[in-house]
């Protein structure tokens, strides 16, 4: 019999994370469909009301210890268990904003975000997968964050990043044995309200999401930065 599988993906009612909530659905997967505004979630749950799995919309600001707490034990009281964390929920912080870069409230903001957002939500479901000894977490990253790049722009952004990258690292090798994965996935440059009409398209960038969450047993290495499935340099 095939395994029942359950995915949290964070930011989930547009771009990547509706894709990659789209793209593990027709995997079979049932997919919590995280939103910071149940309202839109909801909405983008519906659309994809016909795919092979279940998905189901949760209350998700990833700011908000309130709401991760509540969702853990929902998830816990009603499932039993989570195979798969997508932190994928992100901004971008507009340099022209704040351009001499001093500023520390977006990075503050950015930190609250990608960094402690997703710390979050590892703290809160870890026990979950621990109980299953299977985990799959992927945080959604960007080749900005890598420390070969010099690209001055953003640093709010890109810091914030560059940390969850670090963290990335420390929880894979702490889990390391324990049948969790993680690894940390850029996307690429694509096409979203975020990367703007340039880039390409999303089902792209998200497969590479998926790739990450899916990793087969026999190949699951962790605490890896990849793109398309190819490592990346930190
Ligand atoms: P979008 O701006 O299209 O979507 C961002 C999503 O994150 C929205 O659902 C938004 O919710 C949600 N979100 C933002 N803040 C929070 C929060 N505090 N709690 C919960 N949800 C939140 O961005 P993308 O889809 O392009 O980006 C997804 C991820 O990919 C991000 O982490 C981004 O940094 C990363 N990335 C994207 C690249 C690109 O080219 N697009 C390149 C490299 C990395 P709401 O609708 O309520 O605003």
């Amino acid at each position: 019999t095939p395994v029942y599988r359950v995915a949290l993906v964070s930011g989930a009612n547009r771009g990547l994370g509706f894709e990659v909530a789209r793209q593990l659905s027709e995997r079979g997967m049932t997919v919590l469909l995280g939103a910071r505004d149940l309202d839109k979630g909801l909405r983008a749950a519906r659309k994809l009301a016909g795919a092979l799995g279940e998905v189901i919309a949760v209350q998700l600001d990833v700011t908000q210890q309130d709401q991760v707490d509540t969702l853990a034990r929902w998830i816990e009281i009603t499932y039993g268990r989570l195979d798969v964390l997508v932190n994928n929920a992100g901004a971008f912080y507009d340099p022209a904003a704040n351009p001499s870069g001093t500023a520390i409230a977006p990075v503050r903001d950015a930190m609250e975000t990608h960094l402690f957002g997703s710390w979050r939500l590892c703290s809160a479901l870890l026990p979950l997968m621990r109980r299953h000894r299977y985990g799959r977490i992927v945080n959604v990253s960007s080749g900005c964050g890598a420390s070969t790049t010099d690209s001055a722009s953003c640093p709010a952004y890109r810091v914030s990043k560059s940390a969850l990258n670090t963290y990335t690292r420390a929880l894979a090798s702490e889990l390391d044995g324990s049948g969790i994965v993680v690894n940390a996935v850029c996307p690429g440059w694509v096409a979203t309200d975020m990367g703007g009409p340039g880039g390409r398209p999303v089902s792209e960038g998200a497969a590479g999401i998926v790739w990450a969450a899916c990793l087969p047993e026999q190949i699951a290495s962790t605490g890896g930065f990849f793109r398309d499935g190819q490592r990346i340099a930190w």
